[in-house]
């Protein structure tokens, strides 16, 4: 799922200097789960804004909404029904959220209210780390089904680099590193052998720096 945090809320604040008429909207979806943007944070953020404003003498009006996916016309057009009712949007959303807003309500000021932070899996409560980068090309049958781009400090594909220690990375201690887990899962497998051929250099194309990347599912034609 994709993980997102809470802005900090001077952040937020500042972003919505002059505004007196909010329309502050979060998402069912992955936000929720990860508590940084569904329906329970909207209201508490609704609630910090007042507060923040009211401090400050500058009240604002919020209409609160959450809709079951930003990411999708079909439910993002029903904040239609407060046309002409808000000076701006704060998406509580993804950033995917928050492009798909703005792309749709061209004349809108559209601002984010979470930083978008990775794709992961849960590990405790409340607590998640990243699993993969959507680098469009994946090779998790070359490493044992484990993610060098997303989970290696340098993104290496011929690891571990000089800094392994013990397990972990070099960057920090408590970081596991993924190219000794790597090794240890191939060699588990059998499959220990295939560590002797070397990963070419990477072509990045298809990780979206030459522009955004577009999927069509095979059964349609566009
Ligand atoms: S190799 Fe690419 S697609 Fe596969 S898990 Fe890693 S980042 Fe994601
Ligand atoms: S110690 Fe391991 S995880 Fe860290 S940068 Fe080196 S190879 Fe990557």
């Amino acid at each position: 799922m994709i993980i997102a945090e809470r802005k900090p809320i001077d952040e937020i604040m500042a972003m919505l200097t002059g505004v007196k008429r909010l329309l502050l909207i979060g998402c069912k979806g992955c936000v929720t789960v990860c508590s940084a943007g569904g329906e329970r944070e909207v209201e508490i953020l609704a609630s910090l804004i007042r507060l923040g404003r009211k401090k400050e003498g500058e009240p604002i009006e919020i209409i609160e909404a959450a809709l079951t996916r930003q990411c999708d016309k079909e439910y993002v057009d029903a904040i239609d029904q407060w046309d002409g009712q808000y000076d701006a949007i704060m998406s509580m959303a993804c950033g995917v959220g928050v492009n798909f807003i703005a792309n749709l309500r061209p004349v809108a000021t559209v601002f984010p209210a979470v930083n978008t932070t990775s794709f992961g899996g849960s590990q405790l409560q409340g607590v998640w780390t990243e699993q993969c980068a959507g680098c469009g090309n994946c090779i998790l049958h070359l490493t044992g089904g484990l993610c060098p781009v997303a989970r290696c400090a340098k993104s290496l594909m011929n690891g571990p680099c000089g800094g392994s220690q013990d397990g972990k990375c070099e960057i920090n201690p408590e970081v596991p590193c993924i190219w000794q887990h790597i090794h240890d899962r191939l060699h588990r497998l059998n499959k220990g052998a295939s560590l002797t051929a070397i990963m070419p250099i990477r072509d990045w194309s298809t990780a979206g720096h030459g522009g955004p990347r577009k999927t069509v599912r095979d059964d349609l034609t566009l």
